[in-house]
């Protein structure tokens, strides 16, 4: 987090955010939840160290509507300032299967795959949790080369009618610069459908990437229709 924040001030940002993964499923040996007390530790050292830098904190909440009393638990240990919610991973015939494996998987239906992910996500944002922001909508398009928007233009449209509904934040996430997730098409759907709020996110996971892909970002979202905030911590509105 240190490097993350020596990169951040390289790079002549205002300000970073680290929105921790509390991921609960065990699918990869590399997923874990957050220690949040650990974590708050790093986050007031950064603060000591960079005070011309705005340090934000936060979480990325995966599947929190499978596990509510664990995520309630990570929402309790302490203050969290940007709290996101997400979609990994679906059941697969009573299996649960990480979309960047949906590709790999023998036999797999993709695109009745990309459905199902759709589907967990209007289930989660439905759920009543507390999250404000929508990460990474459309996850399993970074390892699927054959993905189009609009194949599943109906299933994004309802997600984006519950995310608008619920009063969330839409993130653009740059996949550390090498995918928007989501595109202009959905974020010009995101505006039309009422959406009112977007913001980004880089998904750095190391300090070479942190911010990549935000000047790309930024002028896509410009041209579908928000305008930067004043306030350079604050989200995009239309
Ligand atoms: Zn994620």
């Amino acid at each position: 987090m240190e490097r993350s924040c020596e990169r951040a001030v390289e790079l002549g940002l205002p300000a970073i955010a680290f929105t921790e993964h509390a991921d609960f499923v065990k699918v990869h040996a590399e997923q874990h939840s957050v220690d949040v007390a650990g974590y708050l530790d790093c986050v007031d050292r950064c603060r000591a160290r960079f005070p011309g830098l705005r340090i934000v904190s936060g979480v990325e909440l995966g599947e929190p509507h499978w596990f509510p009393a664990e995520t309630a638990a990570v929402l309790a240990a302490g203050p969290l300032d940007n709290v996101l919610g997400s979609v990994h991973c679906v059941k697969v015939g009573g299996e649960l299967v990480d979309a960047s494996q949906f590709n790999k998987r023998e036999g797999l239906d993709v695109a009745a795959a990309t459905r199902s992910y759709f589907d967990e996500m209007l289930t989660m944002l439905e759920a009543g949790l507390r999250f404000e922001v929508l990460a990474h909508l459309d996850y399993p398009k970074r390892y699927w080369p054959g993905y189009k928007e609009r194949d599943y233009e109906e299933e994004i449209r309802a997600v984006l009618k519950a995310a608008v509904r619920t009063g969330r934040v839409l993130e653009v996430n740059t996949t550390r610069g090498d995918v928007l997730c989501p595109d202009l098409s959905v974020v010009r759907w995101w505006r039309e459908l009422g959406g009112q709020a977007v913001q980004y996110g880089s998904d750095a996971h190391s300090p070479d990437k942190v911010a990549e892909g935000f000047q790309v970002a930024a002028q896509m979202v410009e041209s579908a229709g928000f305008k930067p905030a004043r306030d350079p911590v604050s989200v995009w509105r239309r």
